[in-house]
């Protein structure tokens, strides 16, 4: 061990010790602090198990979290129960992971767990990975965020693409959206690409719905062709021109079924406590990993069906004659989701939304005009939340609502209690930074009126 890497970690520790002592958050500073006076600080860790590493626009969080629960019902080496390090709280970037380190690490640096399962921001796969040797890499999906709306999407690609030109691990690829699968072809000499995807589900399309990415071949630029869109630009497609696409997936789920809850996958059914097309995906990237892992289905098949990921996530609020699903939605692939389950559900329904405008969500709104709401099955009444509620008013008037049905709420207890006014069935949405304050006015209301009728 060098001096300095000793001094460095013996530093970053009193910042985290400091830090909590004053009851701050350690989530990401002295991390931020150790990359300000040396860029490759990450270099003082090191560890022995496996890491396990998610990536993508949407979806990073939830599926770390169902393969941290999935790890975690596994033995580690001492026979006791699996130790797992995990940032499920999402701190994603290399300054976040650094921070989590140094909690977990002893005074040289070293990590002792049986996995470490890692949510990675897209841009920072290639700089944490640097250093730490990542065994399996799953990537979930490229959308535009609200912030890219430049093509900054291909840069991130781009950045991944090079990164993966010498990396030999394990590789777990969405074969439904080309951006992904592209990624296969990175580096030809790894034999460890395995992709995964859904079968075609009772909504998906014949044209694109929703805005999409992927549109064009990533080997030759002719244009995909498309036999189905399960939802935005996730779809099975092929290259008319090179051929590029039809990939033969490593896991396919099957017999999708949402009144049922239930996908089927090698003949076994599992059910799950979300649904949801885009959740499936990330299931059958989950089942892609334990099968890497060698993990029994049966425990697969445990965590699936019981596990709820309680962050602003498909996430349920209940009252005594009403209940709300929930859902963070960052951009509009994630919004449209949201509105996919409404409109299959096929009973009346009220929505609340939510928007902010704050420096983490992108001061420009405009990506709300690229939510589809042309279908809005059985909504009878929308709220609308948050520092911008009188633009996503607009939006959804602009949508051909019915405005006479829209109530501007900007207050969010005030919104909680005016989308509870009547029971019933209730839809959520919320972003970024108003998915933490609506959950909190939900609850705060939800203590308030106990179990009494709206
Ligand atoms: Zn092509």
């Amino acid at each position: 061990m060098k001096p300095l890497n000793f001094l460095t970690v013996l530093f970053g520790k009193a910042m985290v010790k400091t830090l909590k002592l004053m009851g701050r958050d350690a989530g990401n500073f002295p991390g931020l602090v150790l990359w300000t006076l040396n860029k490759n600080y990450l270099k003082v860790f090191s560890c022995d198990c496996p890491i396990i590493a998610v990536t993508g626009t949407n979806g990073k969080t939830s599926t770390t979290n169902f393969l941290n629960n999935l790890f975690r019902s596994l033995k580690g080496k001492n026979g006791k129960k699996a130790k797992i390090i995990t940032n499920m709280q999402g701190n994603n970037l290399d300054t976040g992971i650094g921070s989590m380190l140094l909690q977990y690490c002893d005074m040289n640096g070293h990590i002792d767990a049986d996995y470490l399962v890692l949510e990675v921001d897209e841009s920072h796969v290639p700089v944490i990975f640097k250093h730490l040797k990542l065994e399996t890499l799953v990537v979930l999906n490229f959308f535009r965020d609200q912030l890219d709306r430049n093509g900054e999407v291909e840069t991130l690609i781009l950045k991944i693409h090079k990164f993966l030109k010498t990396y030999n691990g394990n590789l777990v690829l969405n074969a439904d959206d080309p951006n992904v699968a592209r990624l296969g072809y990175s580096n030809p000499k790894n034999k460890n690409v395995y992709y995964y995807n859904v079968e075609k589900y009772e909504g998906a399309t014949d044209e694109l719905y929703e805005a999409g990415e992927g549109r064009f071949c990533p080997k030759c630029g002719e244009e995909l062709a498309y036999d189905y869109y399960q939802y935005s630009h996730i779809g099975r497609f092929h290259c008319p021109k090179c051929g590029y696409g039809n990939i033969k997936p490593y896991v396919q789920l099957q017999s999708i079924d949402f009144e049922n809850n239930s996908f089927s996958f090698e003949g076994e059914s599992y059910t799950t406590k979300h649904m949801g097309i885009y959740h499936l995906y990330n299931l059958s990237a989950v089942y892609a990993v334990s099968k890497l892992y060698n993990i029994d289905h049966r425990v697969v098949k445990k965590v699936f069906g019981k596990f709820e990921v309680n962050n602003g996530r498909l996430e349920k609020f209940e009252t005594a004659n009403a209940s709300m699903l929930l859902n963070l939605a960052k951009n509009p692939v994630g919004a449209n989701m949201t509105l996919r389950l409404l409109n299959q559900d096929k009973g009346e329904k009220e929505l609340l939304f939510v928007l902010n405008d704050n420096i983490a969500d992108g001061t420009d709104v405009s990506w709300i005009w690229d939510i589809n709401f042309s279908i809005f099955n059985g909504v009878t009444r929308v709220v609308t939340s948050g520092t911008r509620a009188y633009d996503i008013a607009i939006r959804i008037k602009c949508s051909g609502y019915d405005p006479d049905r829209i109530t501007v709420q900007p207050d969010l207890d005030k919104a909680a209690a005016e989308i509870f006014k009547n029971g019933g069935t209730k839809y959520g949405i919320a972003n970024y930074t108003a998915i933490q304050p609506t959950r909190a006015a939900l609850k705060r209301y939800i203590e308030r009126k106990g179990g009494e009728k709206s």
